[in-house]
């Protein structure tokens, strides 16, 4: 039986915040994952100034591709807007691998299927014990479907269902292009680049405004496409996107109950207008450490709730 104080499943930004923050106060942590990193994670990786100033990461010295966007091109039914802003974009292949290495932190790669609570302890899979318990699993969090399914009830209307892909391109052009509820679609599609030559296109919206005949993602995506190479952003039609979902903030009721704490994406904390999901999964890991080191209130209530309002005024920092 392996038994600590803290245990943190998932190892992904909420996760490894949460836990770098418990081991620099002491405490005796670690970290279990499913996977093997360096693993591939869905996501575009725009993040905003506030998520390096919160992750205290001087981009200067960030040892992996970080480039910097000093305009973002809004595409609003089919009205270009640029913007003047300050944002970034990484490859989360490498963010998630470095944070987590950052996070000194040892990390255990199992695929926790079980918990239960005995005598104030969590009892992981019959493996693990621990009094504090914090769930950074991400959609399919075992801790939230244990513990806060009964509670948080997700509501459907705030899925996002995605379409995404990510590959080594001779990037011509360098400034980020985000179209919202261009030709129908019901959300929002992207191009991102990244330093030294990658790519990342793709598309999401709402999970029940997508659905329904000629409206499914994958008619939008080829039109996606065809915009790409309209513009000459991408060119080529052969792309192998995947699909994943999560969920955009909603009502929630609890993220802590007793010792169980649930962060990130567990929660369902991304931005109602843009989906940054980065964000609020390191402000959520940071408010969590902080409650159980101070035996404080975990709240979700000070954390983002918008994008936009940030970018256009410049609250998320330059
Ligand atoms: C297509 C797409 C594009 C996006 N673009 C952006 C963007 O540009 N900017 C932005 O801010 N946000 C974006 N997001 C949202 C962002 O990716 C998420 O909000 C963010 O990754 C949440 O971090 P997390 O640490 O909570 O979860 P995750 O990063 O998902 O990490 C969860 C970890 O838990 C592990 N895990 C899961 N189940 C188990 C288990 N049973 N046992 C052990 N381990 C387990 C997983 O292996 C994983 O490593 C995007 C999302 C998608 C899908």
């Amino acid at each position: 039986m392996i038994e600590r104080k803290c245990i943190v499943i998932g190892g992904g930004p909420a996760g490894s915040t949460c836990a770098r923050k418990l081991k620099q106060a002491g405490l005796d942590v670690i970290i279990i994952d499913k996977e093997e990193f360096p693993r591939p994670k869905l996501c575009a990786g725009w993040i905003t100034p506030k998520v390096l100033r919160d992750l205290e990461i001087n981009p200067e010295s960030y040892p992996h591709r970080l480039l910097i966007f000093n305009r973002l091109y809004f595409h609003l039914y089919g009205v270009k807007i640029p913007i003047k802003t300050k944002q970034y974009s990484i490859r989360r292949i490498e963010f998630d691998t470095w944070l987590l290495e950052r996070s000194g932190v040892s990390v255990d790669q199992h695929r926790v299927q079980n918990i239960r609570k005995e005598n104030g302890t969590y009892i992981i899979d019959d493996i693990y014990h621990c009094k504090y318990l914090i769930g950074a699993g991400g959609t399919n969090c075992p801790v939230y479907h244990t513990f806060f399914k009964g509670v948080n009830f997700r509501v459907p209307k705030q899925q996002i269902i995605c379409m995404e892909t990510e590959f080594p391109y001779d990037v011509q052009n360098t400034n980020c292009y985000l179209w919202f509820f261009d030709r129908g679609l019901k959300g929002y599609s992207w191009y991102v680049p990244k330093a030294g030559g990658y790519v990342n296109i793709g598309i999401g919206g709402n999970f029940h405004g997508i659905q329904g005949p000629g409206k499914a993602l994958y008619s939008h995506w080829e039109h996606f496409i065809d915009t790409l190479n309209r513009l000459s952003l991408v060119n080529g039609n052969t792309f192998h996107p995947q699909g994943y979902s999560y969920y955009l903030r909603h009502k929630i009721q609890k993220v802590q109950l007793n010792n169980a704490f649930i962060i990130g994406d567990a929660v369902g904390l991304a931005t109602r207008d843009m989906g940054e999901g980065i964000g609020p999964a390191v402000e959520s890991g940071l408010l969590a450490a902080n409650a159980i080191i101070h035996g404080s209130e975990y709240s979700q209530k000070s954390i983002t709730r918008s994008s936009l309002f940030n970018i256009i005024f410049g609250h998320s920092g330059k």
